[in-house]
């Protein structure tokens, strides 16, 4: 069933540390061949040994359309006979800001970049620069990329590979990461209590999606507002995973709450390797050449990256259904998914809001990453390699969310329900 990827995984091995360029993809913690995929479209995976897969993953969040979205192709290849890349402003960086703000709450200006990495790492040096502190606070199990000041009790790959403390980050980089368990606002208290007029920034996923899908508590993320405005820190919310998916305007639209940065990733460069980061232009000013603070970038604003991230967002933008549809799917999935994990008895929660699910083989609510560490992991790899087997595409870790597209039909999901009975009735018996 695999052969082909199997033999592409050993060339990739003596080529490419680990066989792949981002950890998570070398189904290390679940164990076996990671599959070698050849094309996609809509809501479906292809991998070279010619398996179909319905995708849940959709490429970590960006293709919330579905595969090769027509629109966004045919842009791409409009541009590509323009240039690759200019090196220089175009007027399409200008429409992708505007349409970004008009989508956005809070938001004046905004910076392009390659990545969520480094959309959250210049945020956070533009906070440290805004405020002239040093510290910051981040959260058990959110991850905001692979910055050093951001290694530490990560979540994604990180959690995924259980390393406790990342060689090459050093202490005194790490100092200045000063982190809370999730959901846990005493322990944020006490931070800010014992470094007062020390700490730049609080960074928060403001709906965690790096350790399987977590909620915020209610008033957990109105609670960071009031300390940031008490203590004079910026609330920086890190909608990589959140901007774009969970409403037009993310996280801060749904839930009504303002953040004094925001970072974005994923859908924002409709499956081309874009991030940004946005906040009001007394604080974006300060970034370099209008301040001083320094961020820069080659391909920063590339034209293929802008188009495609471009006609993504405007269709989101044009068509709002798209959300209530998404969100349509999501519960009628996970009704289903209840109903055949509980009919094999199988103790678990399910977690999700808008796009985003993730299962947990738990009898407690998973809140924060100390519960999503418990859960029985073991029981989560048979699950993923059960559902793989019957043509199902999830994240190959308990510590990431499931992503949905618009691409997935009713037969889909009603396929997807009828594997996890079965996957089920094969791990139970
Ligand atoms: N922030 C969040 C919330 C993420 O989920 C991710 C990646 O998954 C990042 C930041 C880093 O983004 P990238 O992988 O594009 O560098």
């Amino acid at each position: 069933m695999y052969s082909q990827s199997k033999l592409l995984f050993e060339r990739a091995q003596q080529l490419i540390p680990g066989g792949v360029n981002s950890p998570v993809r070398a189904f290390k913690s679940v164990g076996g061949t990671p599959v070698f995929m050849k094309h996609a479209k809509g809501a479906y995976l292809y991998d070279v040994d010619d398996n179909r897969y319905i995708d849940y993953i959709n490429s970590w969040g960006p293709m919330i359309l579905g595969h090769a979205y027509e629109p966004v192709v045919k842009a791409i290849q409009e541009y590509a006979t323009y240039s690759t890349s200019f090196g220089a402003p175009t007027e399409l960086e200008i429409k992708v800001a505007e349409l970004i703000i008009s989508m956005v709450p809070n938001i004046d200006q905004v910076r392009m970049v390659n990545s969520g990495t480094e959309a959250c790492m210049s945020a956070l040096r533009l906070a440290r620069g805004y405020t002239g502190r040093n510290k910051f606070i981040k959260f058990d199990g959110n991850y905001h990329g692979h910055a050093d000041a951001f290694l530490v009790s990560a979540g994604s790959g990180v959690a995924t590979l259980q390393i406790q403390s990342v060689p090459g980050v050093t202490q005194t980089v790490a100092q200045d990461t000063l982190t809370a368990p999730y959901n846990n606002l005493p322990a944020v208290e006490q931070l800010i209590a014992a470094h007062p007029e020390e700490i730049a920034a609080i960074i928060v996923e403001p709906v965690a999606g790096n350790m399987g899908c977590i909620l915020p508590q209610p008033g957990f993320l109105e609670g960071l507002r009031q300390l940031c405005d008490t203590h004079g820190i910026l609330l920086i919310f890190d909608e990589v995973m959140t901007g774009f998916r969970l409403a037009r305007g993310g996280a801060q639209e749904l839930f009504g709450i303002k953040a004094d940065l925001v970072t974005f990733g994923k859908i924002i460069g409709g499956g081309m390797p874009v991030g940004a980061f946005a906040g009001p232009a007394a604080i974006m000013q300060h970034i370099a050449p209008a301040g001083k603070i320094y961020q820069a970038g080659t391909l920063s604003g590339n034209p293929i990256a802008m188009i495609a991230g471009y006609t993504m967002l405007q269709t989101l933008q044009e068509n709002p259904v798209i959300y209530k549809q998404l969100e349509e799917k999501k519960d009628y999935l996970v009704t289903g998914l209840r109903e055949a994990l509980g009919g094999a008895g199988v103790v678990h929660q399910i977690n999700s809001l808008g796009s985003m699910l993730s299962v947990h083989f738990a009898e407690y609510p998973i809140i924060d990453f100390s519960a999503a560490s418990s859960a029985n992991n073991e029981l989560f790899r048979r699950f993923f390699h059960a559902m793989l087997e019957r043509g199902v595409y999830l994240p190959p870790s308990a510590f990431e969310s499931w992503f949905l597209s618009n691409a997935l039909t009713q037969e889909d999901l009603d396929a997807t329900i009828k594997a996890t009975k079965a996957a089920m009735q094969a791990i139970t018996n």
